[in-house]
C-alpha cells in the first residue's frame, strides 16, 4: 500500500534531514583544498540553504587523479561483466530505498514538488542506473571480415577519464543519464553538478561506493562554473565533457576542448520547442499537452512546448482550453505541499530574468492571456504562476529565447506550410509536437520538423529505450537508450596474422 504523504511528513524529512556538502573523491567526503564553502538562499523560502564546498582546479587535480588511477588500475573496467552489472543494479535499488531522502535533498535544491521528486526524479534517476547496470554483461565486440590467414578484433573500449558537467533543473536525471552508460562503459567519471544543485550528487556517489563501486570510478566536486566546471573541461587528463546545459556555456565548453587536449565533447542544450495545433485536432487534448509540456517543472525543462503554433481558427478558444487546465490541474503551491504539482523558480535572480523577459515581451506587444506573474512573495520563495502570451509573431523575444520559466508563446498561422516554417524558424531544434487527425499530414510534419524528437498528439513522453538530444544549437550526442553507450567508447581493431 503506498504511504498517505502529509506536509507535516516532508516537514519532519526535511527537519531530520543532514544534508553533506563535501565533494566526493576517492571513495570519501573531502572538503574544498582550499576551505572554502558556499550557500544559496533555498528556492523554496529565501532561507539560507545548505552549506556546499567550493571546488577551484586543485579539487579537480584530485579528482582526475584518482579516477584516472582507478581506470589504468582496471579495478571497475576488468572487472567480470556479471560483477559489474550486480553492482550497478544494487547501486540503483540504494537510490529507490534512500529515495525520500534524496527527494528532500532535491527539493531543498531547487525548490521543485517533493512528490514530483520523489515519484519521477528519484524514480528515473533509479531507473538509468539500472538499465545501463543490465546493458553491462550484453554488450558485444566484432570481429571484422578478413581473409583465413587473419583475424581482426574490433572492440569496444572505454575512452577514459569522463567530466560530467550538468544542470540544475534535473539534476538526477540528467546524472544518471549520464554516469549510467559512462560507468557502465567502464570509464571512470569526475562530476561537476550545477552550484544550484550539489546535494543529490555527492549522495548519489557516496550510495555508489556503499553498492560497491571502486573508489575513485565515480568523484564529484562541487562549486561554480567559471572555478569549478571550467578547469574540469580544460584539463589536460579528462578524455571527454558530457555536458547538459545552456548553449552560452555549451559553445564554451566547445572552446576549452579545443584548446586543451581535443578532448571529445557531447553536448544536450537549450530549447524553444514547437507545439503545432490544427484545427481538427482533439483541442482538449492539445490544450493538455500544451499546458503539461510548457508548465511542468515550472518551465524549467529543456524541452518545454514554449511556442504553441496554433490554426488560426481554433485559437481562442485552444487558450481557453490552456487556461481551464493550468488553473483546475497545474497547482503551483509550497513544493512540501503534497498536492503542489509546480513549485518555485531556482533562485531570485533568474526569477527576475523570467519577468524581465515578460516585461520586454509586452513592450514588443505580446498581449497577456492570463499568469505570467510573481505570486507567493510571502513564503520568502521564487514563484512565477503559469502564463500565455497571445498575440504573438515569432520574431519576437518571448518566442526566440530560452525563457526557462511559465511562460507561452502563442503564435496564430493560416497554412501547413506557414505553420512548418515557423516551427523550424529557431535556431534550436530539441524537440516539437504536432496534433492533428490527419494522419498523413502528422507523418509529414513530424519528418519535417528538425528536432530529436517529435511526437505526435502528445507530449513529453519518453522512456529509456529512446534516445534524447538536439540538432542545431540544442546540441549532438544523445543521452538514454542503447546508444547512449557509444559516445563512451571508441573503436579500438587488433589485426592477428597466421602462418
Ligand atoms: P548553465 O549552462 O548555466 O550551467 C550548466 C552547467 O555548466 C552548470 O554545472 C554550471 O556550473 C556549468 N558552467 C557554467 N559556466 C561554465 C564554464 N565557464 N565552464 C564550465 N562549466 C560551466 O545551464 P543551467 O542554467 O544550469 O541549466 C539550464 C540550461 O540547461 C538551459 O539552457 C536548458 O535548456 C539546458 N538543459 C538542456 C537539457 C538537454 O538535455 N538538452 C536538459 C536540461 C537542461
Amino acid at each position: 500500500m503506498s504511504k498517505a504523504y502529509t506536509r507535516d511528513y516532508w516537514e519532519e524529512v526535511l527537519t531530520a534531514l543532514e544534508p553533506e556538502g563535501r565533494h566526493f573523491i576517492d571513495g570519501e567526503h573531502r572538503a574544498a583544498a582550499t576551505g572554502e564553502t558556499f550557500t544559496r538562499p533555498r528556492p523554496m523560502d529565501g532561507k539560507p540553504g545548505p552549506t556546499v564546498s567550493r571546488g577551484r582546479a586543485a579539487d579537480i587535480d584530485a579528482a582526475v587523479k584518482s579516477a584516472r588511477t582507478a581506470f589504468e588500475s582496471g579495478v571497475w573496467r576488468k572487472k567480470e561483466p556479471l560483477e559489474k552489472k550486480k553492482i550497478m543494479l544494487k547501486w540503483a535499488d540504494l537510490i529507490r530505498t534512500h529515495g525520500e531522502e534524496l527527494a528532500m535533498l532535491e527539493t531543498l535544491d531547487v525548490g521543485k514538488p517533493i512528490m514530483a521528486s520523489l515519484n519521477v526524479d528519484v524514480r528515473l534517476c533509479a531507473d538509468g542506473i539500472q538499465f545501463y547496470g543490465e546493458m553491462i554483461d550484453k554488450l558485444y565486440d566484432e570481429i571484422a571480415p578478413t581473409g583465413p590467414n587473419a583475424r581482426a578484433l574490433v572492440r569496444k573500449v572505454p575512452l577514459g577519464v569522463i567530466g560530467v558537467i550538468t544542470p540544475w533543473n534535473y539534476p538526477m536525471i540528467i546524472d544518471a543519464w549520464k554516469l549510467g552508460p559512462a560507468i557502465a562503459a567502464g570509464n571512470s567519471v569526475v562530476l561537476k553538478p550545477a552550484e544550484q544543485s550539489s546535494l543529490t550528487a555527492i549522495r548519489l556517489a557516496s550510495l555508489a561506493v556503499e553498492a560497491g563501486l571502486p573508489a575513485g570510478v565515480f568523484n564529484v566536486v562541487t562549486g561554480y562554473g567559471e572555478e569549478t566546471g571550467k578547469p574540469l573541461a580544460l584539463h589536460m587528463d579528462v578524455d571527454m565533457i558530457a555536458f547538459t546545459g545552456s548553449t552560452e556555456v555549451g559553445k564554451l565548453i566547445m572552446g576549452y576542448a579545443a584548446q586543451s587536449n581535443v578532448k571529445r565533447v557531447a553536448l544536450e542544450l537549450g530549447g524553444k520547442s514547437p507545439l503545432v495545433v490544427f484545427e481538427d485536432a482533439d483541442l482538449d487534448a492539445a490544450a493538455s499537452a500544451v499546458a503539461w509540456g510548457c508548465f511542468y517543472n515550472s518551465g524549467e525543462t529543456c524541452h518545454a512546448s514554449t511556442r504553441l503554433i496554433v490554426q488560426r481558427s481554433v485559437r481562442d478558444v485552444l487558450i481557453a482550453k490552456i487556461e481551464a487546465v493550468t488553473k483546475s490541474d497545474i497547482a503551483l503551491g509550497h513544493p512540501l505541499e503534497p498536492a503542489t504539482q509546480i513549485g518555485a523558480l531556482i533562485e531570485e535572480a533568474h526569477m527576475d530574468k523570467v519577468l524581465a523577459l515578460i516585461a520586454a515581451g509586452e513592450k514588443e506587444g505580446a498581449r497577456r492571456a492570463f499568469g505570467a506573474e510573481r505570486v507567493m512573495t510571502e513564503t520568502g520563495g521564487f514563484y512565477v504562476s503559469p502564463g500565455v502570451f497571445v498575440d504573438m509573431t515569432n520574431d519576437m523575444s518571448l518566442a526566440r529565447q530560452e525563457i526557462f520559466g511559465p511562460v507561452l508563446a502563442a503564435i496564430a498561422f493560416d497554412t501547413e506550410e506557414e505553420a512548418l516554417r515557423i516551427a523550424n524558424d529557431t535556431i534550436y531544434g530539441l524537440a516539437g509536437a504536432v496534433f492533428t487527425k490527419d494522419m498523413d499530414r502528422a507523418h509529414r510534419f513530424s519528418e519535417a520538423i528538425h528536432a530529436g524528437t517529435v511526437w505526435i498528439n502528445t507530449y513529453d513522453m519518453s522512456n529509456f529505450a529512446t534516445p534524447f538530444g538536439g540538432f542545431k544549437q540544442s546540441g549532438f550526442g544523445r543521452d538514454r537508450s542503447v546508444h547512449a553507450i557509444d559516445k563512451y567508447c571508441d573503436y579500438k581493431t587488433i589485426w592477428q596474422q597466421f602462418g
